[in-house]
């Protein structure tokens, strides 16, 4: 049974693809389907990412049948979780185990195969992305044979699947690397940006989480740290934020024109609301929220010495030439790991996102911020807006040769291949 899928991702910042989709019930019909192809075949999780990564014109397959949750193994605290559940769905069953991710993004509706394989991150000076707690991997290659890949079998090829973009093959399920189910409390202040800037090395030194979120054309930022507790629930107000980024939107549209009194509403607003939130909570719970107002999205992973540098050389070109923009700045920060594609791979990082309303321009992320970042030492997000080419990602990315050595190796035919990453990993077809 398959339909015309007309899948678009989230934002919609994707014309609906034209490919047929299907969702295989079991391996013995995925694997059928990617040895019968006569096109591209490309897996999609929840459509939350921004680049080409997903349309084409011949086959999207979803896998949804694959999201078993299975039994912690309580000596190694590890799991196998079927390729497409959903984050949100599997933290509570681990929760039911006593288990739980190491940490999580600001969302949590990804599916597991979706966030691993763009490489999604949280945020926390000494935790790594999701990716780097992958101890095991089960794909459909684009020949259609089953493979493992783990710690125990073909190893050698581990830290080239954990960041793969889809193109090995079909990742049916995912061994995941879990710590105790644990709670967190969550702070959320409002600060002068200077202030928050000038403290942020030691905040994210002394928090097990820190991030924070510069509020455009206002001054001041929110701060937020997670650290781990043994305290009770407390109550929380429903989560507002859609709310207040809606509220920021409604002086951009009245006051875009004037700069000086939507900074002095701003200030006046934000900083009569020093603490804004300090609430005990499962981890899973508190670490993502949702996000209903639509966005489109560029995020740069940069070296620790150039990133907040480049998060004000953003800021200050925006606020002297981008009125427009009203959504937070986020910066994050993320420790090294060893993947291949890993932004992450080989140094610490901090994440610097900028956002625009999804009904907005975005062309200046790529013509005036993009080159910030890039001048910075910058590796982008693959799930977000970028204009990374072949090029660029080998001279970024070390093991990039290793990485099309491996890819050529699991589809020599190119049929996890759709024309974008042709071009990225420079596949003549
Ligand atoms: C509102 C919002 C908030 C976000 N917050 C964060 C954040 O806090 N941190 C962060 O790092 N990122 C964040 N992201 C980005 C997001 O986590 C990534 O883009 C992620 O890849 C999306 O997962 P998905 O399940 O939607 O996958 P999709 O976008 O559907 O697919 C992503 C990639 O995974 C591949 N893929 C999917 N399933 C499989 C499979 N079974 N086998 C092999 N490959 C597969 C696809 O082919 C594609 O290349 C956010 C995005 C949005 C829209």
């Amino acid at each position: 049974m398959h339909t015309n899928s007309h899948w678009q991702n989230w934002s919609g910042s994707i014309a609906p693809a034209k490919a047929r989709l299907e969702n295989p019930r079991d391996l013995d019909a995925l694997a059928k389907l990617i040895r019968d192809a006569t096109g591209p075949v490309r897996p999609v999780g929840s459509g939350h990412s921004w680049p080409h990564l997903v349309p084409n014109d011949h086959l999207i397959v979803q896998l949804d049948h694959f999201n078993q949750i299975g039994k912690v193994d309580t000596a190694t605290k590890r799991a196998w979780i079927g390729a497409g559940a959903c984050l949100h769905d599997a933290s509570p069953q681990l929760a039911e185990q006593g288990y739980a991710f190491r940490n999580l993004g600001d969302i949590d509706v990804q599916t597991l195969a979706g966030a691993t394989s763009t490489g999604t991150h949280g945020t926390g000076q000494s935790l790594q992305a999701l990716h780097a707690e992958i101890t095991g991997l089960r794909l459909v290659t684009g020949t259609g044979e089953q493979l493992e890949i783990s710690l125990h079998r073909n190893s050698d090829r581990l830290d080239g699947a954990r960041v793969a973009l889809g193109a090995l093959g079909v990742l049916t399920e995912i061994e995941v690397q879990l710590v105790e189910r644990h709670k967190l409390r969550r702070r959320m202040w409002a600060e002068k940006h200077d202030t928050l800037l000038a403290c942020a090395e030691s905040l994210w030194a002394e928090n097990r989480n820190f991030e924070f979120f510069y509020i455009p054309f206002s001054g001041f930022s929110f701060g937020l740290t997670h650290n781990i507790v043994e305290a009770e629930d407390t109550p929380r107000a429903p989560d507002s934020s859609d709310t207040e980024v809606m509220q920021l939107k409604a002086l951009r549209d009245w006051l875009g024109w004037m700069p000086a009194l939507r900074k002095f509403l701003l200030s006046r607003a934000i900083s009569g609301s020093r603490i804004v939130e300090n609430v005990v909570g499962e981890s899973w719970q508190l670490l993502s929220s949702q996000r209903n107002v639509l966005f489109n999205e560029m995020e740069y992973h940069l070296p620790v010495n150039t990133g907040l540098d480049a998060m004000e050389e953003v800021r200050r070109y925006i606020e002297r030439h981008r009125r427009d923009i009203f959504f937070p700045f986020e910066a994050r920060r993320t420790k090294a790991d060893t993947g291949w594609l890993s932004p992450f791979q080989g140094e610490d990082r901090i994440s610097i996102a900028v956002h625009c309303y999804h009904k907005d321009a975005y062309e200046f992320l790529f013509s005036h911020v993009e080159p910030i970042f890039r001048k910075a030492g910058g590796r982008p997000h693959w799930g977000k807006l970028n204009s990374l080419t072949h090029d660029g990602a080998c001279a970024l990315y070390p093991d990039f040769e290793n990485f099309k050595a491996l890819r050529h190796e699991l589809d020599p035919h190119g049929r996890m291949l759709n024309s974008y990453l042709a071009d990225l990993f420079e596949v003549q077809r």
